[in-house]
């Protein structure tokens, strides 16, 4: 290379401390924090969408979990118990909207009234105050509601993701940090102390579509949700997951519905899942919804039915894991599309503990992508998974309710970096 153009080459680089993909909750929470530890050097977040949270960050139910139903001394668990009460913090603090509305978990036969026994015994563990609720102490809780009893959980909230997200972003942008949105990290390669990303711009530069721009940084870390498993891969870890996408659809209920429940009302569990259920949720713009179930989609950002994305669907159909879970959950599988597919079907779920809703009262809503990590032999992994080589982490699951954890999952990730480095 003449001695010009590597002078250029020099020139184009753009160079930074620490970079973050992805700009949902957890990129925004971690590019905060360590914006906060490291006022000193240049840190960016480099981000595909046009704007902040259009992903799982920005299509959830909005719940702030207390951590009543993860393994105790799991990161779930520990995470959670101290997330709900961060979040509920840095809501006071900077003047978001949130509710501590508390949230009644509902047995409708006996065999969920033993299923309720465990999760109180789960709860208890957790370190959280929760109480049983005869069948009557529910109907006064909840005049609209039917069940046998339930659990309740007072420490359940409410609130909108996507403006914490928001108010974490104005913040690092305040201290310094830099945003990069409409840039799709491509292809990354970590060599001699420094990480080489290659991103294409959707932003429109000199007549050209799409633009190719190398970044270097001395950290990098990646919060890309669904895309996680693919930057595992680019680095040449070893991947002993692949993410699936289980899309959660919900309805709103007509606004004349809106008084119907007065906290969160979810069913009992299935153990074997890591779903929770379709629930009616209070959401904190007044509005309440319903849902969301969890079809196998056809494509990681298939938030339509008929949506499909080939490339997403060959890598699934190459994958061992993929075939193990849907040999495991076939039936469950069925079950869930069918319920997506006929809304009768779907309502009956809600009608076994809200019997006076109708199809009627249903309005379409938006759906999320879960974002769930699969092992080989087709588990679906519970906990919170991190992949890290000398110079990159890359959150690897961090499925609900990693909303609700995202401040203090953002210390556990900046409590693995190497701090020290000057800028
Ligand atoms: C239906 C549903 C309901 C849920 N309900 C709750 C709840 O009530 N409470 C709770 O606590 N949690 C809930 N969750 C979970 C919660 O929403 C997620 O755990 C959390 O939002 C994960 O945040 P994230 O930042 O990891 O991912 P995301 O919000 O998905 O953000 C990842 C970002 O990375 C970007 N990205 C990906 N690849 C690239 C690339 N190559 N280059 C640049 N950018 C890239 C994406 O565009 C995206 O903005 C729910 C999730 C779903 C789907």
């Amino acid at each position: 290379m003449s001695d010009s153009s590597s002078q250029a080459n020099r020139q184009a680089r753009t160079d930074y401390d620490a970079l973050i993909i992805g700009a949902g909750i957890i990129g925004a929470a971690t590019a905060w924090r360590l914006q906060q530890l490291r006022p000193d050097w240049r840190i960016a977040i480099i981000e595909k969408e046009q704007s902040c949270a259009q992903h799982q960050t920005g299509r959830n139910s909005g719940v702030i979990h207390a951590g009543v139903y993860y393994a105790p001394g799991s990161l779930k668990a520990k995470l959670c118990v101290e997330g709900n009460q961060r979040t509920k913090a840095f809501c006071k603090e900077h003047r978001i909207a949130f509710e501590e509305c508390g949230k009644l978990l509902v047995a409708c036969d006996e065999q969920e009234l033993k299923g309720l026994d465990q999760l109180k015994l789960r709860a208890r563990q957790n370190g959280l105050e929760v109480e049983t609720q005869s069948a009557q102490q529910l109907k006064q809780r909840e005049p609209n509601i039917a069940g046998l009893g339930a659990l309740w959980v007072p420490a359940s909230g409410i609130v909108d993701y996507a403006e914490i997200c928001r108010e974490l972003l104005k913040q690092f942008g305040e201290a310094g940090g830099e945003i990069y949105y409409g840039h799709e990290l491509k292809r990354l390669r970590e060599r001699d102390g420094e990480v080489q990303l290659q991103c294409t711009s959707s932003l429109s530069i000199a007549h050209t579509d799409r633009q190719s721009q190398i970044f270097y940084c001395k950290q990098l870390i990646a919060c890309a949700g669904i895309q996680s498993d693919r930057l595992v891969k680019s680095l040449g870890l070893s991947v002993d997951f692949q993410m699936m996408p289980f899309r959660g659809e919900y309805f709103q209920l007509l606004g004349e519905h809106n008084s119907i429940i007065n906290h969160l009302i979810y069913p009992v569990p299935d153990p074997t899942m890591p779903f929770l259920g379709v629930h009616l949720t209070r959401m904190i713009d007044g509005s309440v919804t319903v849902g969301p179930n969890a079809v196998l989609a056809m494509g990681r950002e298939a938030y339509k039915k008929t949506q499909f994305s080939m490339a997403d669907i060959q890598q699934m159909v190459s994958e061992p894991g993929s075939y193990r879970l849907l040999g495991r959950f076939w039936k469950a599988g069925l079950g869930e599309l069918r319920d997506s597919l006929f809304k009768h079907s779907y309502l009956k779920r809600v009608q076994s503990y809200c019997p006076s809703l109708k199809v009627s009262d249903l309005l379409p809503y938006k759906a999320g992508i879960r974002a769930q990590a699969v092992d080989k032999q087709g588990n679906m992994i519970d906990d919170f998974l991190f992949a890290q080589s000398e110079q990159c982490l890359i959150v690897c699951n961090a499925p609900s309710p990693a909303a609700t954890s995202a401040l203090p999952i953002a210390d556990h990730i900046v409590a693995k970096l190497d701090l020290n480095t000057p800028a």
